[in-house]
């Protein structure tokens, strides 16, 4: 699972973890150069940012250390072609298309409509493939059919991808259907549980099978007797045969086979330079899961991966479901990083605790976990992203996703700092605590408290919250459906607001007094209730299972609390505000809520889950859309963020590799290109 950033407008002057309570700096601004130096964000086009993150602490790991991460990080970006296809099956030859036009096009290259072009390339790379990162949705060029047929025709020198028998005459009308008509691909991903959400999404994990044969094809797999199944469908496309349902599995010689050679290329190079014998059978069992496309073999690689308490660590495979209507095939990621050891210990302390927590919470007794096992939190420090975690990243993440391997082995969950930070440092001073905050009091505190707020509500919610309670006997872990992400990732958030405000994190040492939590509260309530809405287009509803848990706690705590006046809605001079009245009683809305939705988890309680997530977490209010929408068009800020990875330099001396030496580009197009170029197999 993946935590995703709540907003992407924290505002943060100062950095400081709990654990040094603010006395002493942190590791990241001692190594971080100073952010007037560094430069934090790089350009903003469409609805997207370009920033970078710095790498602190690199310099002082060992060489082989080095070599780890550099190799790891090789093989994170030779996955990247893999998503593209995941996303949409004709991403790549248009992706291809509109960067032999960017490389060649002979024509005027400063008029609007190559801006246009160029904008429309961006969104591509940034989304991987021609759906919004988010939403979901098919983006509209902003140039016209006849300009897309200039460009290719006067794009003499382009060596474009053509079919068999294909000129590029035949290109163009295959390529203006594919960017412009509104029928054809709408959207990548459709939760809509209505139709046959495998017809009405673009996404590519399945091809000529209807929904229903899916989960016939899937449900004969599984057996409810089975308590350590494997993750059914996980690493292949669903396709029909001649008639007969069959899976295209990724491995080497199956489906993706080129990229997944470069990746296990570059594996086989690392495990030569692992810790340690544990990190080197993780990382051998990942390439035996690569050559087999074996799932047993996943799951033992996950069981292995989850106790890996090396220095250096990964994500690198076919992870998360979030890209397929049905919940069961994943997009391929990696991330390479290693552990932040001062930051590290604030986690630790919160891991350690993880029974306490447990025991403690306003959930049910027969929905608790009896012992919890092996909770494992970092901080950790990102040196690469890769496939679904680029440029759009997460800020922590929890793996791995199979139940079993959670309750049985424990779950490793982490907060990405160096991302967070990164995030906080590009959008100081953007002006949207001073839009959207009721007060001065409220700006100050976000000010002051926000960064440590979030950063500890990331720690609580991926390293309790996803490992905290149980399924209950015979329950299934696929019972809620599509509407399983949404809940799964509420009830990891209520799990988190309702500890924030526990007299335990004062008596661990984590927060000083009740500031934090109310800093937080604040946020959350904005967020979910009103700022999260600049990120939805006009005339939509809200999809997107972060989203829609984030808008379903809000506005079902707003409305439990109404008779208590627990949160106030003001209007000022014809501008929305959320105030908090009573931390304490929302304290108690969020146990409440998270009481309910882990027994809709625990019992498998669909209705109860649709019922929720439907009455509070989709509906969008249109005029408090618009009004939000235009105060924030205001601040010229754009609502998404990505990051551009940084360089190594590798010294070698008579084919050895003597020193590492990391750099941070500041060129989105040239980073693009550069992959497109060297890291595209298939
Ligand atoms: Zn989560």
């Amino acid at each position: 699972m993946k935590k995703q950033i709540l907003s992407t407008i924290v505002i943060m002057t100062a950095l400081f973890t709990a654990c040094n309570q603010g006395t002493k700096t942190t590791p990241i601004q001692n190594e971080m150069e100073k952010p007037q130096e560094f430069k934090y964000l790089l350009e903003q086009f469409a609805d997207l940012k370009i920033m970078r993150y710095q790498v602190p602490g690199f310099d002082e790991l060992t060489l082989q250390q080095k070599k780890l991460v550099y190799y790891l990080s090789e093989a994170a970006l030779c996955g990247r072609d893999i998503l593209f296809d995941q996303n949409y099956k004709n991403n790549l030859k248009i992706r291809r298309t509109l960067e032999e036009i960017y490389k060649n096009y002979e024509g005027d290259r400063q008029t609007n409509d190559f801006k246009e072009f160029v904008v429309y390339l961006k969104r591509v790379w940034f989304s991987n493939g021609i759906h919004h990162h988010y939403s979901t949705d098919k983006f509209t060029p902003g140039f016209s059919p006849e300009y897309l047929n200039e460009l290719i025709s006067e794009s003499q020198g382009g060596s474009f991808p053509l079919d068999k028998g294909q000129t590029i005459s035949d290109l163009v009308p295959e390529m203006t259907a594919l960017l412009f008509d509104p029928e054809i691909a709408p959207k990548r991903i459709s939760l809509d549980s209505s139709k046959d959400m495998i017809k009405a999404s673009a996404c590519n994990f399945y091809e000529g099978v209807t929904q229903k044969e899916a989960e016939e094809f899937y449900n004969k797999m599984k057996n409810p007797n089975d308590t350590t199944p494997i993750s059914y469908g996980l690493n292949s496309k669903l396709v029909k045969k001649n008639g007969a349902v069959q899976e295209e599995v990724y491995k080497v010689r199956g489906l993706y086979s080129a990229a997944l050679e470069k990746i296990v290329y570059w594996l086989e190079k690392a495990s030569a330079v692992a810790e340690n014998d544990q990190q080197k059978q993780v990382i051998e069992k990942l390439i035996g899961f690569y050559k087999t496309g074996d799932l047993n073999i996943y799951d033992e690689y996950n069981v292995l991966w989850v106790t890996d308490k090396s220095m250096v660590d990964f994500v690198n495979g076919f992870t998360e479901v979030y890209g397929d209507p049905l919940g069961m095939k994943a997009t391929w990621e990696s991330v390479v990083n290693f552990k932040d050891m001062e930051a590290t210990k604030r986690a630790e302390i919160i891991s350690a605790n993880a029974q306490w927590f447990e025991d403690n919470s306003p959930v049910d007794p027969r929905f608790k976990k009896t012992e919890v096992k092996g909770v494992s939190a970092k901080v950790i420090t990102v040196a690469q992203l890769g496939g679904d975690c680029y440029p759009s990243t997460p800020i922590g993440i929890n793996l791995p996703n199979a139940d079993w391997i959670r309750k049985e082995h424990g779950s490793k969950s982490v907060t990405m700092e160096n991302i967070t930070y990164a995030y906080d440092q590009a959008a100081l001073g953007n002006g949207f605590l001073e839009e959207f905050c009721y007060s001065p009091e409220e700006i100050e505190l976000s000010k002051k408290y926000g960064s440590l707020a979030s950063n500890l509500h990331t720690d609580l919610h991926e390293c309790l919250g996803h490992g905290s309670g149980q399924l209950l006997p015979g329950t299934s872990s696929e019972a809620l459906k599509n509407y399983s992400s949404s809940l799964e990732e509420a009830r990891a958030d209520l799990f988190a607001l309702y500890y924030l405000a526990d007299p335990k994190m004062i008596e661990l040492g984590i927060v000083l007094d009740t500031n934090t939590a109310k800093a937080e509260y604040n946020a959350y309530i904005r967020n979910g209730c009103m700022t999260q809405l600049t990120r939805i287009e006009t005339g939509k509803n809200i999809e997107q299972a972060h989203m829609r848990n984030r808008q379903l706690i809000a506005k079902w705590c707003f409305e439990k609390g109404q008779a208590e006046n627990v949160i106030e809605k003001v209007m000022r001079e014809g501008e929305t505000f959320y105030k908090i009245n009573d931390y304490k009683k929302l304290r108690g809305l969020f146990g409440q809520l998270l009481a309910e939705v882990q027994r809709i988890k625990s019992e498998g309680d669909y209705e109860a889950g649709k019922n929720l997530v439907e009455s509070y977490g989709v509906v969008v209010d249109p005029v408090l859309h618009k009004e939000v929408k235009d105060r924030f068009v205001k601040l010229n800020i754009a609502p998404y963020g990505g990051f551009i990875n940084p360089v190594f330099k590798v010294t070698e001396q008579n084919g050895e590799i003597t020193d590492i030496k990391i750099e941070y580009p500041e060129d989105y197009t040239e980073q693009m290109l550069y992959y497109s170029k060297n890291y595209s197999f298939l």
